[in-house]
């Protein structure tokens, strides 16, 4: 049986997970990722909670920000996560 799920079931299950993202595996992270992306739900700013490569949540991250770029680097694998800000 496949589950299916509304788009505000959706949103509201991807808001739940990203409050105890600390707590996430990068297994759950990438499972989140798909549902956002089966529903078509950006991330946005939750991006930056976790690294695009090993899907660790970031925990104390090095944070820098030079000329509008931040830049967070992973505790764990060492990629840096660069983003405009404005
Ligand atoms: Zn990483």
């Amino acid at each position: 049986m496949k589950k299916t799920i509304s788009k505000t079931q959706a949103q509201e299950e991807i808001q739940e997970f990203f409050k105890e993202i600390g707590r996430k595996t990068p297994k759950e992270i990438k499972k989140m990722r798909k549902l956002a992306m089966a529903h078509k739900i950006p991330l946005k700013d939750k991006k930056n909670l976790f690294c695009k490569k090993c899907l660790i949540p970031h925990e104390n991250p090095k944070i820098r920000i030079k000329k509008g770029i931040k830049s967070i680097i992973c505790n764990e694998c060492g990629t840096i996560n660069r983003k405009k800000i404005n």
